[in-house]
Protein backbone atom coordinates (compact mmCIF):
# COMPACT_ATOMS: atom_id res chain seq x y z
CA UNK A 1 0.00 0.00 0.00
CA UNK A 2 1.56 3.27 -0.95
CA UNK A 3 2.04 5.74 1.41
CA UNK A 4 -0.41 8.55 1.37
CA UNK A 5 2.79 11.26 0.17
CA UNK A 6 2.54 8.98 -3.11
CA UNK A 7 -0.82 8.92 -3.83
CA UNK A 8 -0.81 11.95 -6.54
CA UNK A 9 -3.63 13.27 -5.02
CA UNK A 10 -2.08 14.38 -1.29
CA UNK A 11 1.60 14.63 -3.20
CA UNK A 12 0.65 17.67 -5.12
CA UNK A 13 -1.03 19.20 -2.30
CA UNK A 14 0.37 22.14 0.56
CA UNK A 15 -1.70 21.27 3.44
CA UNK A 16 -1.64 24.03 6.04
CA UNK A 17 -5.23 23.93 6.91
CA UNK A 18 -5.86 20.57 6.19
CA UNK A 19 -2.79 19.41 7.67
CA UNK A 20 -4.62 17.45 10.39
CA UNK A 21 -7.56 16.36 8.87
CA UNK A 22 -7.37 12.17 9.26
CA UNK A 23 -4.69 12.70 10.71
CA UNK A 24 -6.09 13.51 14.51
CA UNK A 25 -8.70 12.55 16.36
CA UNK A 26 -10.71 15.63 16.25
CA UNK A 27 -12.84 14.72 19.07
CA UNK A 28 -9.45 14.58 21.20
CA UNK A 29 -7.70 18.37 22.27
CA UNK A 30 -4.93 16.18 23.34
CA UNK A 31 -4.08 15.15 19.64
CA UNK A 32 -4.55 18.85 18.45
CA UNK A 33 -2.39 20.25 21.26
CA UNK A 34 0.80 17.34 20.34
CA UNK A 35 0.67 19.33 16.79
CA UNK A 36 1.34 22.82 18.03
CA UNK A 37 -2.32 23.26 19.16
CA UNK A 38 -2.83 26.72 21.38
CA UNK A 39 0.54 27.80 20.71
CA UNK A 40 -0.14 30.21 18.71
CA UNK A 41 -2.81 31.61 20.92
CA UNK A 42 -0.17 31.59 23.96
CA UNK A 43 2.48 33.25 21.65
CA UNK A 44 -0.41 36.41 21.30
CA UNK A 45 -1.24 36.09 24.70
CA UNK A 46 2.55 36.43 26.08
CA UNK A 47 4.41 37.63 23.77
CA UNK A 48 2.43 40.03 21.60
CA UNK A 49 0.05 42.92 22.54
CA UNK A 50 -3.19 43.17 20.71
CA UNK A 51 -2.00 45.64 18.12
CA UNK A 52 0.93 43.41 17.35
CA UNK A 53 -1.12 40.46 16.55
CA UNK A 54 -3.29 42.61 13.86
CA UNK A 55 0.04 43.90 12.57
CA UNK A 56 1.37 40.36 11.93
CA UNK A 57 -2.01 39.50 10.16
CA UNK A 58 -2.31 42.53 8.08
CA UNK A 59 1.63 41.79 7.46
CA UNK A 60 0.67 38.35 5.91
CA UNK A 61 -1.64 39.63 3.49
CA UNK A 62 -4.03 37.17 4.47
CA UNK A 63 -7.27 37.91 2.61
CA UNK A 64 -10.82 36.25 3.97
CA UNK A 65 -11.21 33.17 2.49
CA UNK A 66 -15.21 33.47 2.37
CA UNK A 67 -15.21 34.70 -0.94
CA UNK A 68 -14.65 38.16 -0.85
CA UNK A 69 -10.95 38.46 -0.42
CA UNK A 70 -10.77 41.61 2.04
CA UNK A 71 -7.40 41.55 4.04
CA UNK A 72 -8.18 40.19 7.52
CA UNK A 73 -6.29 42.14 9.38
CA UNK A 74 -7.47 45.70 7.94
CA UNK A 75 -10.82 44.24 8.66
CA UNK A 76 -9.74 43.06 12.25
CA UNK A 77 -8.22 46.81 12.71
CA UNK A 78 -11.05 48.38 12.07
CA UNK A 79 -12.97 46.58 14.47
CA UNK A 80 -10.74 47.28 17.38
CA UNK A 81 -10.40 50.86 16.58
CA UNK A 82 -14.35 51.30 17.01
CA UNK A 83 -14.54 52.38 20.59
CA UNK A 84 -17.90 51.05 21.18
CA UNK A 85 -18.22 47.89 23.72
CA UNK A 86 -18.93 45.26 23.62
CA UNK A 87 -17.32 43.69 20.45
CA UNK A 88 -17.76 40.13 19.23
CA UNK A 89 -16.53 37.83 17.05
CA UNK A 90 -18.43 35.88 14.42
CA UNK A 91 -17.57 32.72 12.44
CA UNK A 92 -19.50 32.16 9.09
CA UNK A 93 -19.82 28.82 8.89
CA UNK A 94 -22.88 28.53 6.83
CA UNK A 95 -21.27 27.37 3.55
CA UNK A 96 -24.25 25.94 1.29
CA UNK A 97 -23.18 26.07 -1.95
CA UNK A 98 -24.07 22.74 -4.48
CA UNK A 99 -20.53 20.86 -4.25
CA UNK A 100 -18.84 22.84 -1.39
CA UNK A 101 -18.20 20.76 2.07
CA UNK A 102 -14.51 22.97 2.51
CA UNK A 103 -15.93 24.69 5.97
CA UNK A 104 -17.76 21.21 7.13
CA UNK A 105 -14.92 19.46 6.88
CA UNK A 106 -12.73 21.61 8.50
CA UNK A 107 -14.25 21.68 11.41
CA UNK A 108 -15.42 17.91 11.53
CA UNK A 109 -11.48 17.35 11.20
CA UNK A 110 -9.93 19.69 13.07
CA UNK A 111 -12.55 21.94 15.33
CA UNK A 112 -9.55 23.09 17.41
CA UNK A 113 -7.81 25.22 14.96
CA UNK A 114 -11.22 27.10 14.51
CA UNK A 115 -11.70 27.99 18.18
CA UNK A 116 -7.84 28.81 18.28
CA UNK A 117 -8.43 31.02 15.18
CA UNK A 118 -11.63 32.79 17.06
CA UNK A 119 -9.63 33.46 20.65
CA UNK A 120 -6.85 35.02 18.99
CA UNK A 121 -8.90 37.50 16.88
CA UNK A 122 -11.19 38.06 19.98
CA UNK A 123 -8.09 38.86 22.10
CA UNK A 124 -6.52 40.93 18.92
CA UNK A 125 -10.11 43.26 18.68
CA UNK A 126 -10.86 43.08 22.15
CA UNK A 127 -14.16 41.02 21.85
CA UNK A 128 -14.94 38.39 24.98
CA UNK A 129 -17.63 36.68 22.96
CA UNK A 130 -17.72 34.68 19.88
CA UNK A 131 -20.42 32.85 18.16
CA UNK A 132 -19.91 30.12 15.31
CA UNK A 133 -23.00 30.53 12.87
CA UNK A 134 -22.85 26.91 11.33
CA UNK A 135 -25.83 25.39 9.05
CA UNK A 136 -27.83 22.56 11.32
CA UNK A 137 -27.77 20.38 8.16
CA UNK A 138 -23.83 19.58 9.43
CA UNK A 139 -24.26 17.83 12.81
CA UNK A 140 -20.97 16.23 12.88
CA UNK A 141 -19.40 19.24 12.47
CA UNK A 142 -21.71 20.76 15.38
CA UNK A 143 -20.75 17.54 17.40
CA UNK A 144 -17.43 18.04 16.95
CA UNK A 145 -17.48 21.57 18.00
CA UNK A 146 -19.51 21.44 20.85
CA UNK A 147 -17.03 18.29 22.13
CA UNK A 148 -14.18 20.69 21.27
CA UNK A 149 -15.65 23.55 23.16
CA UNK A 150 -16.13 21.72 26.09
CA UNK A 151 -12.73 20.64 26.32
CA UNK A 152 -11.17 23.91 25.65
CA UNK A 153 -13.03 24.92 28.61
CA UNK A 154 -12.34 21.92 31.07
CA UNK A 155 -8.62 22.80 29.61
CA UNK A 156 -8.35 26.64 30.77
CA UNK A 157 -9.06 27.55 26.70
CA UNK A 158 -11.95 28.89 27.00
CA UNK A 159 -13.96 31.03 29.66
CA UNK A 160 -12.12 33.46 32.62
CA UNK A 161 -8.17 33.90 32.16
CA UNK A 162 -7.80 32.06 29.63
CA UNK A 163 -3.89 30.68 30.05
CA UNK A 164 -3.60 32.26 33.48
CA UNK A 165 -3.91 35.65 31.47
CA UNK A 166 -6.37 38.41 32.00
CA UNK A 167 -8.05 37.82 28.87
CA UNK A 168 -11.74 36.02 28.84
CA UNK A 169 -13.53 34.66 26.47
CA UNK A 170 -16.25 32.20 25.34
CA UNK A 171 -17.67 30.77 22.31
CA UNK A 172 -21.31 30.32 21.46
CA UNK A 173 -22.61 27.68 18.51
CA UNK A 174 -25.78 29.24 16.51
CA UNK A 175 -27.59 26.77 14.38
CA UNK A 176 -28.93 28.20 11.12
CA UNK A 177 -31.73 26.99 9.40
CA UNK A 178 -30.17 26.63 5.92
CA UNK A 179 -30.74 29.61 4.15
CA UNK A 180 -28.15 30.14 1.80
CA UNK A 181 -28.66 33.87 2.43
CA UNK A 182 -27.52 33.95 5.84
CA UNK A 183 -24.21 33.36 4.49
CA UNK A 184 -24.90 37.16 3.77
CA UNK A 185 -23.06 39.21 6.88
CA UNK A 186 -25.93 41.37 7.74
CA UNK A 187 -28.41 38.91 7.30
CA UNK A 188 -26.49 35.76 9.20
CA UNK A 189 -26.24 38.68 11.75
CA UNK A 190 -29.61 39.02 11.71
CA UNK A 191 -30.44 35.56 12.01
CA UNK A 192 -28.34 35.47 15.27
CA UNK A 193 -30.27 38.03 16.90
CA UNK A 194 -33.57 36.13 16.17
CA UNK A 195 -34.87 37.98 13.23
CA UNK A 196 -35.65 36.65 9.65
CA UNK A 197 -32.51 36.23 7.65
CA UNK A 198 -32.32 39.36 5.59
CA UNK A 199 -29.36 41.19 4.54
CA UNK A 200 -29.85 45.22 5.20
CA UNK A 201 -27.66 47.87 3.11
CA UNK A 202 -23.96 48.26 4.10
CA UNK A 203 -22.65 50.82 5.45
CA UNK A 204 -23.22 50.35 8.06
CA UNK A 205 -20.31 46.87 7.91
CA UNK A 206 -20.42 44.85 10.71
CA UNK A 207 -16.84 45.82 11.62
CA UNK A 208 -19.12 49.67 12.70
CA UNK A 209 -22.32 48.59 13.76
CA UNK A 210 -22.71 44.69 13.84
CA UNK A 211 -24.32 42.34 16.44
CA UNK A 212 -26.81 44.09 18.34
CA UNK A 213 -25.61 47.52 16.81
CA UNK A 214 -22.09 46.44 18.16
CA UNK A 215 -18.41 46.57 16.36
CA UNK A 216 -18.60 43.26 15.28
CA UNK A 217 -15.47 40.69 13.05
CA UNK A 218 -16.82 38.01 10.90
CA UNK A 219 -14.54 35.79 9.07
CA UNK A 220 -15.38 32.62 7.48
CA UNK A 221 -14.21 29.15 8.92
CA UNK A 222 -10.85 28.92 6.75
CA UNK A 223 -9.79 33.03 7.62
CA UNK A 224 -9.91 31.96 11.57
CA UNK A 225 -8.41 28.82 11.38
CA UNK A 226 -5.01 30.12 8.84
CA UNK A 227 -4.27 32.31 11.52
CA UNK A 228 -2.96 30.35 14.65
CA UNK A 229 -0.51 29.12 12.43
CA UNK A 230 0.86 32.34 11.39
CA UNK A 231 1.24 33.81 14.65
CA UNK A 232 3.19 30.60 15.24
CA UNK A 233 5.32 30.54 12.07
CA UNK A 234 5.56 34.79 11.58
CA UNK A 235 3.96 36.48 8.22
CA UNK A 236 7.37 36.23 5.97
CA UNK A 237 6.38 32.15 6.07
CA UNK A 238 2.77 33.10 5.18
CA UNK A 239 3.16 35.57 2.79
CA UNK A 240 6.22 33.62 0.92
CA UNK A 241 3.34 31.23 -0.27
CA UNK A 242 1.09 31.82 -3.06
CA UNK A 243 0.92 35.00 -5.65
CA UNK A 244 1.98 38.49 -5.03
CA UNK A 245 -1.64 39.33 -4.03
CA UNK A 246 -2.93 36.60 -3.12
CA UNK A 247 -1.15 34.75 -0.20
CA UNK A 248 -1.28 31.26 1.35
CA UNK A 249 -3.16 28.20 0.23
CA UNK A 250 -6.54 27.83 -1.21
CA UNK A 251 -8.99 24.79 -0.19
CA UNK A 252 -10.84 23.74 -2.74
CA UNK A 253 -14.07 21.15 -2.79
CA UNK A 254 -13.30 19.31 -6.42
CA UNK A 255 -16.23 17.71 -7.48
CA UNK A 256 -18.20 16.54 -10.55
CA UNK A 257 -16.65 14.55 -13.78
CA UNK A 258 -13.04 13.99 -12.31
CA UNK A 259 -11.34 11.17 -11.07
CA UNK A 260 -10.53 12.09 -7.61
CA UNK A 261 -13.09 13.92 -5.99
CA UNK A 262 -12.69 15.44 -2.63
CA UNK A 263 -10.82 18.42 -0.30
CA UNK A 264 -7.40 19.44 -1.54
CA UNK A 265 -5.55 22.36 -0.51
CA UNK A 266 -2.81 24.21 -2.81
CA UNK A 267 -1.20 27.25 -3.05
CA UNK A 268 -2.39 30.09 -4.14
CA UNK A 269 -1.19 30.58 -7.73
CA UNK A 270 -1.44 26.55 -8.27
CA UNK A 271 -2.97 26.45 -12.31
CA UNK A 272 -6.51 24.98 -12.80
CA UNK A 273 -5.06 22.66 -15.56
CA UNK A 274 -2.82 21.37 -12.37
CA UNK A 275 -5.54 21.05 -9.94
CA UNK A 276 -7.56 18.91 -12.35
CA UNK A 277 -4.53 16.81 -14.09
CA UNK A 278 -2.29 16.30 -11.28
CA UNK A 279 -4.18 16.51 -8.29
CA UNK A 280 -7.39 15.25 -9.37
CA UNK A 281 -5.83 12.85 -12.03
CA UNK A 282 -7.94 13.96 -14.56
CA UNK A 283 -11.51 13.84 -16.56
CA UNK A 284 -13.31 10.43 -15.04
CA UNK A 285 -13.67 7.84 -17.71
CA UNK A 286 -11.60 9.62 -19.83
CA UNK A 287 -14.22 11.84 -21.54
CA UNK A 288 -13.06 15.51 -22.62
CA UNK A 289 -12.67 18.67 -20.46
CA UNK A 290 -15.39 20.80 -21.25
CA UNK A 291 -15.63 23.49 -18.67
CA UNK A 292 -15.01 24.15 -15.06
CA UNK A 293 -17.23 26.14 -12.45
CA UNK A 294 -15.90 27.70 -9.33
CA UNK A 295 -17.39 30.11 -6.71
CA UNK A 296 -20.79 27.86 -6.64
CA UNK A 297 -24.11 29.21 -7.62
CA UNK A 298 -22.92 32.87 -7.81
CA UNK A 299 -19.57 32.25 -9.46
CA UNK A 300 -18.96 30.87 -13.06
CA UNK A 301 -17.99 28.28 -16.00
CA UNK A 302 -14.62 28.31 -17.89
CA UNK A 303 -13.78 26.98 -20.79
CA UNK A 304 -10.57 24.59 -21.68
CA UNK A 305 -8.41 27.76 -22.37
CA UNK A 306 -8.67 28.41 -18.79
CA UNK A 307 -6.48 24.97 -17.75
CA UNK A 308 -3.32 27.80 -17.75
CA UNK A 309 -5.26 30.43 -15.22
CA UNK A 310 -3.57 30.73 -11.85
CA UNK A 311 -5.87 30.42 -9.02
CA UNK A 312 -6.28 33.52 -7.21
CA UNK A 313 -8.88 35.74 -6.11
CA UNK A 314 -8.06 38.54 -8.93
CA UNK A 315 -7.09 36.33 -12.16
CA UNK A 316 -10.80 34.25 -11.76
CA UNK A 317 -12.44 37.64 -10.65
CA UNK A 318 -11.07 39.09 -14.08
CA UNK A 319 -12.16 36.08 -15.74
CA UNK A 320 -15.65 36.31 -15.21
CA UNK A 321 -15.63 33.43 -12.46
CA UNK A 322 -14.95 33.79 -8.85
CA UNK A 323 -12.89 32.76 -6.02
CA UNK A 324 -15.84 31.95 -3.99
CA UNK A 325 -15.31 29.98 -0.85
CA UNK A 326 -13.79 27.40 -2.75
CA UNK A 327 -16.52 25.12 -5.27
CA UNK A 328 -14.72 23.55 -7.83
CA UNK A 329 -17.15 21.34 -10.46
CA UNK A 330 -15.61 19.91 -13.62
CA UNK A 331 -17.70 19.64 -16.46
CA UNK A 332 -17.37 17.07 -19.13
CA UNK A 333 -18.61 16.78 -23.06
CA UNK A 334 -21.78 15.58 -21.74
CA UNK A 335 -22.79 18.26 -19.82
CA UNK A 336 -24.78 20.94 -21.25
CA UNK A 337 -24.21 24.80 -20.56
CA UNK A 338 -27.11 26.22 -20.53
CA UNK A 339 -28.59 23.72 -18.26
CA UNK A 340 -26.02 24.13 -15.49
CA UNK A 341 -26.50 27.91 -16.02
CA UNK A 342 -30.00 27.39 -15.18
CA UNK A 343 -29.18 24.59 -12.54
CA UNK A 344 -27.17 27.71 -10.55
CA UNK A 345 -29.71 30.55 -11.07
CA UNK A 346 -32.71 28.04 -9.93
CA UNK A 347 -31.08 27.41 -7.24
CA UNK A 348 -29.90 31.21 -6.27
CA UNK A 349 -33.87 32.15 -7.04
CA UNK A 350 -35.10 29.57 -4.41
CA UNK A 351 -32.81 30.93 -1.90
CA UNK A 352 -33.42 34.98 -3.15
CA UNK A 353 -35.18 36.49 0.39
CA UNK A 354 -37.34 37.88 -2.11
CA UNK A 355 -37.29 41.48 -0.83
CA UNK A 356 -35.65 43.61 -3.70
CA UNK A 357 -37.12 43.97 -6.96
CA UNK A 358 -33.90 43.30 -9.47
CA UNK A 359 -33.37 40.13 -7.29
CA UNK A 360 -36.68 38.37 -6.84
CA UNK A 361 -38.31 39.95 -10.62
CA UNK A 362 -34.70 39.82 -12.43
CA UNK A 363 -34.03 36.35 -11.49
CA UNK A 364 -37.43 34.82 -11.96
CA UNK A 365 -37.49 35.95 -15.58
CA UNK A 366 -34.13 35.01 -16.45
CA UNK A 367 -35.05 31.07 -15.21
CA UNK A 368 -38.11 31.88 -17.05
CA UNK A 369 -36.11 32.46 -20.57
CA UNK A 370 -33.32 29.53 -20.05
CA UNK A 371 -36.37 27.24 -19.45
CA UNK A 372 -37.75 28.01 -22.35
CA UNK A 373 -34.64 27.72 -24.26
CA UNK A 374 -33.59 24.06 -22.83
CA UNK A 375 -36.96 22.92 -24.16
CA UNK A 376 -36.50 24.16 -27.68
CA UNK A 377 -38.92 27.67 -27.16
CA UNK A 378 -35.99 29.82 -27.11
CA UNK A 379 -35.70 33.01 -29.84
CA UNK A 380 -32.66 34.47 -30.33
CA UNK A 381 -33.58 38.22 -28.90
CA UNK A 382 -33.68 36.13 -25.62
CA UNK A 383 -29.71 35.69 -25.45
CA UNK A 384 -30.04 39.69 -25.58
CA UNK A 385 -32.64 39.74 -22.84
CA UNK A 386 -30.48 37.28 -20.80
CA UNK A 387 -27.71 40.24 -20.27
CA UNK A 388 -29.84 43.14 -19.90
CA UNK A 389 -31.48 41.73 -16.93
CA UNK A 390 -28.13 40.31 -15.73
CA UNK A 391 -26.94 44.15 -16.23
CA UNK A 392 -29.48 45.35 -13.63
CA UNK A 393 -29.63 42.75 -11.33
CA UNK A 394 -25.57 43.10 -11.09
CA UNK A 395 -26.09 46.77 -10.37
CA UNK A 396 -29.30 47.30 -8.62
CA UNK A 397 -29.36 44.41 -6.32
CA UNK A 398 -28.99 45.06 -2.69
CA UNK A 399 -26.72 41.81 -1.84
CA UNK A 400 -24.22 39.53 -3.22
CA UNK A 401 -27.16 36.99 -3.79
CA UNK A 402 -28.91 39.19 -6.41
CA UNK A 403 -25.58 40.63 -7.47
CA UNK A 404 -24.01 36.95 -8.64
CA UNK A 405 -26.58 35.00 -9.77
CA UNK A 406 -26.48 36.06 -13.15
CA UNK A 407 -22.75 35.17 -13.12
CA UNK A 408 -23.41 31.27 -14.45
CA UNK A 409 -25.48 32.06 -16.77
CA UNK A 410 -22.79 35.12 -18.11
CA UNK A 411 -20.01 33.19 -18.02
CA UNK A 412 -21.52 30.46 -20.06
CA UNK A 413 -23.04 33.03 -22.63
CA UNK A 414 -19.42 34.31 -22.74
CA UNK A 415 -17.69 31.17 -23.22
CA UNK A 416 -20.50 28.59 -24.87
CA UNK A 417 -22.80 30.78 -26.92
CA UNK A 418 -22.28 29.04 -29.69
CA UNK A 419 -24.62 25.94 -27.03
CA UNK A 420 -27.33 28.88 -27.01
CA UNK A 421 -27.40 29.09 -30.54
CA UNK A 422 -27.99 25.49 -31.30
CA UNK A 423 -30.97 25.10 -28.59
CA UNK A 424 -32.48 28.11 -30.17
CA UNK A 425 -31.53 27.84 -33.95
CA UNK A 426 -31.42 24.48 -34.51
CA UNK A 427 -33.45 22.77 -31.72
CA UNK A 428 -30.18 20.69 -30.60
CA UNK A 429 -28.78 20.09 -27.31
CA UNK A 430 -24.99 19.68 -28.79
CA UNK A 431 -24.17 17.43 -25.16
CA UNK A 432 -27.07 15.31 -25.91
CA UNK A 433 -28.25 16.45 -21.84
CA UNK A 434 -31.68 18.67 -22.68
CA UNK A 435 -34.06 15.74 -23.18
CA UNK A 436 -36.48 17.18 -25.04
CA UNK A 437 -34.13 18.04 -27.54
CA UNK A 438 -32.82 15.78 -30.21
CA UNK A 439 -28.79 15.66 -29.62
CA UNK A 440 -26.34 17.13 -31.95
FE1 LIG B 1 -32.69 39.41 -0.95
FE2 LIG B 1 -31.87 39.05 -3.49
FE3 LIG B 1 -32.16 41.49 -2.54
FE4 LIG B 1 -30.16 39.95 -1.64
S1 LIG B 1 -30.40 40.73 -3.69
S2 LIG B 1 -31.50 41.23 -0.42
S3 LIG B 1 -31.19 37.93 -1.68
S4 LIG B 1 -33.79 39.95 -2.81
Amino acid sequence: IPHYHQIPFYMNQTRILLRNCGLINPERIEEYIAREGYQGLAKALYKMSPQHVIEEVKSSNLRGRGGGGFPTGVKWDLTRKNPAEPKYVICNADEGDPGAFMDRSLIEGDPHALIEGMLIAGYAIGAQKGFIYCRAEYPLAIQRLKIAIDQAKEYGLLGEGILGSNFNFDIEIKEGAGAFVCGEETALIASIEGRRGEPRPRPPFPAEKGLWGKPTNINNVKSYAFVPQIILNGHEWFSSIGTEKSKGTAVFALTGKVKNTGLLEIPMGTTIGEIIFDVGEGVAKDRQFKAVQTGGPLGGCLPSDALNLPVDFDSLTASGALMGSGGMIVVDETTCMVELARFFLQFAVAESCGQCTPCRVGGNKMLEILMRITKGQGKMEDLDMLEEIAKFMKKASLCALGQGAPNPVLSTLRYFRDEYERHILDLRCPAGACTTLAPS
